[in-house]
C-alpha cells in the first residue's frame, strides 16, 4: 500500500463551516471556477474570478505587455542565467519609485530597500518571514473581512494573525493600500491621516498590501496616495506590490516588497536578512516577469500606454458598477444598492447571504463566493440584464 494511503482528499469546494446545509457555498475563488467550468449551462456567469476580463468576457493581455515581450525577444543578447537573491535590480528600483513616488525622499535617501517577489502572495509571506524573525511583536492585526490567503499566509510566515480590535503597541497592522477586497471601501484621506497619526502614536507598523495599485481610480498616484503619507512622516512600513492586476501579468507572478526604513545603514542590513528568508525559499526569482515590468517602467512612451491602458480597465469596471446599478433601479429591486457604485476597485460587496448566493449558483448558474463578493471585471453589458434578474429574484 502507498504510504500516502492515509490522505484524505482536500476539499476542492471551500465550504463555510458554519453553514454546512448549502449545496452550493464557496468561499474560494478557485473554487467558485472550479464549480463554474462544471456546469454544462449555457447562461452561467463566473463573478468569482479576481482577474479583469473584457467586455467579450476574454482575458486581456495588455499592448504595453505585448510590446515589451517583443523588444525581450529580439534581443538576442538577452541570457537566462539565475538572478540575484533580491531579483532584478533595476526592476527593483523601478518598482520602488512607482509605489512611493519618483521624488520620495526615502528612496533619495537610500532609506528603502526593495526585493523581487512572486507576485503579491510571495511579497507577503516573505514580509511576513522576515518580519516573524526581526520584529520584536509576533501578531499582525488583519482586516475583517480581508483577501482569504491573508490569515494563512501570515500564520505560515510564523505570525498570529488577530482581527483588529484592540491592536497592542507595536503591533503590526495589515492595511490594503486601496481597493480593499473584498469589501470595495477604502477609507477617505481624511480618514488615512487619522488612521497614520493614531498608528504612529501606537507605534504600530503598517504592512500595506498593494495589489491594485491604477486599479481603484485608475490612476497609480491617487491609489498610492495612502502609503506616501506613511512614508512622508519618516517612519518606517513594509509594502507588498504586485502587477498580476494592473499590468495583467497574473501568472507571470510578479511583484516587489519594499522595506522604508529610517536609515540607510538599517535598510542595507535589513536586506541581508531578506536575502537569508528567500534563498531557502526559492533561491532566486523568475526573470521573465520582471523584465516586462522594468522595460514599461523604465521608457517614458510605454509608460504612459500603460497607464492609459490602466485607466481603460478601470473605466470599464467603473461603467459596469452604473449598469449593475441602473438595472436594478430599472427592476424596483427592493434595498438600497448604491454600494454597488460607491465601493472600488475589483469588486462588489453586495450583501447577498450565502443562502442567496447558493440559490443564484442553483437557479440562474451564477457563480460567486459565499460571502456575495461579484468581480465586476467578470460582467459585461450583456450579462448584467441577467445578474440584475436573478439579484431581484433573490430578494423579492
Ligand atoms: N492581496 C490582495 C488583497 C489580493 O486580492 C490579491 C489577489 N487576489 C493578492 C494580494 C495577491 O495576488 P497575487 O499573488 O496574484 O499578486
Amino acid at each position: 500500500g502507498s504510504v500516502f494511503a492515509h490522505l484524505v482528499q482536500a476539499p476542492e469546494d471551500a465550504i463555510l463551516g458554519y453553514l454546512p446545509t448549502f449545496s452550493f457555498s464557496f468561499s474560494f475563488s478557485f473554487d467558485v471556477t472550479v464549480a463554474y467550468n462544471k456546469d454544462p449551462s449555457p447562461i452561467k456567469l463566473n463573478l468569482g474570478v479576481g482577474a479583469y476580463r473584457t467586455e467579450e468576457g476574454k482575458p486581456l493581455v495588455l499592448n504595453v505587455v505585448r510590446k515589451a515581450e517583443q523588444q525581450l525577444v529580439s534581443d538576442r543578447s538577452r541570457i537566462k542565467e539565475y538572478l540575484p537573491i533580491v531579483g532584478l535590480g533595476e526592476f527593483n528600483k523601478l518598482s520602488a519609485k512607482l509605489i512611493l513616488g519618483a521624488d520620495s525622499p526615502a528612496i533619495r535617501e537610500n532609506r528603502v530597500t526593495t526585493v523581487e517577489c512572486l507576485s503579491g502572495t510571495g511579497s507577503l509571506r516573505v514580509g511576513g518571514e522576515f518580519l516573524a524573525r526581526h520584529y520584536h511583536q509576533k501578531t499582525i492585526y488583519i482586516p475583517q473581512p480581508t483577501w482569504g490567503n491573508h490569515p494563512k499566509i501570515f500564520t505560515l510566515a510564523g505570525l498570529f494573525t488577530r482581527r483588529p480590535w484592540c491592536c497592542p503597541q507595536g503591533s503590526i497592522v495589515l492595511l490594503h493600500a486601496c481597493a480593499h477586497n473584498p469589501t470595495g471601501v477604502d477609507p477617505t484621506l481624511e480618514q488615512w491621516e487619522q488612521i497614520r497619526k493614531l498608528m504612529r502614536s501606537k507605534g504600530l507598523m503598517p504592512f500595506f498590501d498593494s495589489a491594485y495599485q491604477g486599479f481603484a481610480s485608475g490612476s497609480l498616484d491617487t491609489d498610492a496616495k495612502p502609503i506616501r503619507m506613511f512614508v512622508a512622516d519618516g517612519g518606517e512600513c513594509l509594502v507588498a506590490q504586485s502587477y498580476a492586476k494592473n499590468m495583467g501579468l497574473y501568472g507571470e507572478r510578479v511583484g516587489a516588497l519594499s522595506i522604508v526604513c529610517k536609515a540607510a545603514d538599517v535598510a542595507g542590513r535589513v536586506e541581508s536578512q531578506l536575502k537569508l528568508v528567500i534563498r531557502p525559499m526559492y533561491s532566486n526569482p523568475p526573470i521573465h516577469g520582471a523584465s516586462i515590468v522594468a522595460v514599461i517602467l523604465r521608457d517614458r512612451n510605454l509608460f504612459n500606454e500603460w497607464t492609459l491602458e490602466l485607466k481603460g480597465m478601470a473605466d470599464r469596471i467603473i461603467s459596469m458598477r452604473k449598469q449593475l446599478f441602473e438595472a436594478l433601479r430599472a427592476r424596483g429591486t427592493p434595498g438600497d444598492w448604491t454600494h454597488i457604485i460607491k465601493q472600488i476597485g475589483m469588486f462588489t460587496f453586495t450583501g447577498l447571504n450565502p443562502a442567496q448566493v447558493s440559490y443564484m449558483t442553483k437557479e440562474y448558474h451564477i457563480y460567486m463566493t459565499s460571502d456575495g463578493r461579484i468581480s465586476m471585471a467578470g460582467l459585461s453589458s450583456k450579462t448584467v440584464p441577467h445578474l440584475a434578474d436573478a439579484i431581484h429574484a433573490v430578494v423579492t
